[in-house]
């Protein structure tokens, strides 16, 4: 810690350059007045680092607190500090193109409102979308109802609901873990993300785009603004794109070079990123648009000016993701494991010298673990690790060898007095598993994963650790209600909507059920099969026309989704056995949205 470049200013210096004003107060508020953004509660980021924090985790926390309008360049503007993400802006003929509004309608709006406050009230004309994760669409409805051109990468549309579809529950009960909301604001607390400081809380919108990228080097003019576009799938996101402003020599990065190291694979969940395609990436934007770049931005943090400052940060970034994957493989072929390369892989001294190379998002140690999951999965080889019991089977096993359950806290407490406080936390956890009800237990574990989080560089590890001490103190913190996702239900396609009832077939309930059903989609002119067995709903497009199904629907597409959300079959041509609709309804299963995580 004591080689934590803090000689180094210029990130203070390019997060406060073209200040021109900020929200005051910087709190944004839904129709109904519930509080959906509060930049204000981390004021406390301007005073010096205390104890319960690392150093460089509340620097990065004190720049990213920062808020308010800024001038990137001439014609190109910023609001940063209103969400998770920035909003740009880039100024056209007749008014102005937004690049990501935000995750929230309300922020958005507000971001615009302060935009337009210094800049005068100029219409939006067109919108991109740099990706298709949610902070960079969300709170499009925030800045237009729409009408204008939308630009989206090749792919936006199937990614940007598809974690929703698959995944979404549980990735959702993890994100409160990864981005800490429901903690306290505080130098106890949460002090931000390293992205940003949290995500707002506010409507979730979607308009689907009226154009794709499908190629690098493709250029658009929307209100006269010039942009050429750089494809990046598979690196932060599955669709993704760089977008160059050549009249205005700036390069807008998206979020694949950001000033902290990223993420292989978020705490969240998700599926593992391509670390070597990523340094690519990078790679190819220096080269296609370096000699015409005075500033290069994104949409998380500040920018960087000047040539050589941007050819030295965009090199270290593309070194940093190419070191990770390179060394992870040149480990794993020597026979070292995930947590084995975790622990030896260290960054270059001139990198560790690079504030922005930082683990305050992603981290050395669970990034290579990521790309060690990408290339050989979960398994490590050792035969002993093939079978093993579940945790709460483990644990129960493992308190009884070690004596019961004041033994294994008696246990933990000497490696707590050595400062392993990761040894401790492992024995703990074991307690804990084993027996709920031994609260010296849960309050040792609370107390070490307090002081672990307090000790981290990476911003979503202190939140996943001060969460698990938060839900071992006072039980789990309940999901907050579903958000409206109206725009989300209809962008699903008719193969996604499928899918997302596969996945809730509750297979055991499913397994004597044989059911057929035709759809046709009367609006898009397409048919479907879908049939269930062996606990299996399988979807097929264009059915051969055997009169094999049991029943047959014929519906728009917004029926479907109707039915899907419990809207029942009324208006619904029907012939068949409709009985089968209630037969496939009766096996279907319920996510848990607030499951345990830190008890068994
Ligand atoms: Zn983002």
């Amino acid at each position: 810690m004591a080689d934590l470049p803090f000689h180094d200013r210029a990130d203070f210096e390019d997060a406060d350059r073209g200040f021109i004003a900020a929200l005051t107060p910087g709190v944004v508020k839904s129709v109904d007045g519930d509080v959906v953004w509060d930049n204000d509660a981390y004021d406390f980021l301007k005073e010096d680092c205390p104890r319960t924090a690392h150093p460089g985790l509340w620097r990065q926390g004190a720049l990213c607190a920062r808020q308010g309008l800024y001038e990137v360049t001439d014609g190109i503007y910023q609001v940063r500090g209103l969400d998770l993400s920035n909003m740009t802006l880039a100024e056209g003929e007749s008014g102005v193109v937004v690049i990501d509004p935000l995750i929230s309608t309300e922020c958005a709006a507000a971001a615009l409102k302060l935009y337009r406050a210094h800049r005068g009230d100029r219409p939006v004309t067109g919108v991109v979308y740099t990706h298709s994760h949610v902070d960079h669409f969300g709170g499009v409805r925030g800045v237009t109802g729409g009408g204008v051109p939308i630009l989206a990468p090749a792919g936006f549309m199937e990614h940007a609901v598809a974690e929703n579809v698959y995944a979404g529950p549980a990735m959702a009960r993890r994100a409160v873990y990864m981005y800490g909301p429901a903690l306290p604001r505080s130098p106890e607390g949460q002090i931000g993300a390293g992205l940003g400081m949290t995500v707002s809380t506010g409507t979730m919108s979607l308009i689907p785009p009226t154009a794709e990228v499908t190629r690098t080097g493709q250029e658009e003019v929307v209100d006269g603004v010039r942009m050429i576009f750089q494809l990046t799938p598979g690196a932060e996101a599955p669709a993704e794109m760089n977008v160059f402003f050549p009249g205005r020599r700036a390069l807008c990065l998206a979020e694949n070079a950001t000033h902290n190291q990223h993420n292989i694979l978020p705490l969240r969940g998700a599926q593992v990123r391509d670390a070597r395609a990523w340094a690519r990436y990078l790679t190819e934007a220096l080269a296609l648009f370096l000699d015409g770049t005075d500033v290069a931005f994104a949409s998380h943090h500040w920018p960087t000016w000047g040539r050589e400052r941007i050819e030295r940060f965009l090199s270290r970034q593309r070194d940093l993701y190419a070191y990770l994957h390179d060394q992870t493989l040149r480990l794993l072929n020597k026979g070292l494991t995930a947590a084995e390369i975790a622990e030896v892989v260290q960054l270059p001294p001139e990198l560790e010298q690079a504030w922005h190379a930082h683990g305050f998002y992603g981290s050395v140690s669970h990034n290579v673990k990521a790309v060690y999951q990408r290339y050989l999965g979960w398994f490590d080889g050792n035969p002993a690790h093939l079978w093993e019991h579940p945790p709460k089977d483990s644990a129960i096993r493992y308190v009884e060898c070690l004596g019961g359950g004041a033994a294994v806290v008696a246990f933990a407490r000497r490696y707590i007095d050595e400062n392993d406080l990761r040894f401790a936390a492992q024995l703990l956890n074991h307690a804990v598993f084993a027996d709920e009800g031994n609260k010296e237990a849960r309050d040792l574990l609370a107390e070490v994963y307090t002081r672990l989080g307090h000790g981290a560089e990476n911003a979503t590890w202190r939140n996943f650790y001060l969460m698990g001490a938060l839900e071992l103190a006072d039980g789990i913190v309940p999901a907050t209600a579903d958000r409206p996702e109206t725009d989300f239900f209809a962008a699903l396609s008719v193969e996604q909507i499928f899918d997302s009832i596969a996945i809730r077939v509750d297979g055991p309930r499913a397994w004597h059920e044989r059911l057929t059903i035709d759809w046709h989609l009367t609006d898009l002119g397409r048919r479907y099969r879908t049939s269930l067995s062996n606990g299996a709903f399988v979807q097929q497009r264009d059915p051969r026309d055997d009169g094999a199904a049991d029943l047959t629907l014929r519906l728009t597409r917004a029926q479907l989704a109707g039915l899907l959300s419990g809207k029942g079959v009324e208006g619904v041509e029907r012939e068949g056995d409709t009985n089968v609709l209630r037969r496939l309804v009766a096996v279907l299963d319920h996510p848990v949205p607030d499951f345990a995580i830190v008890t068994a």
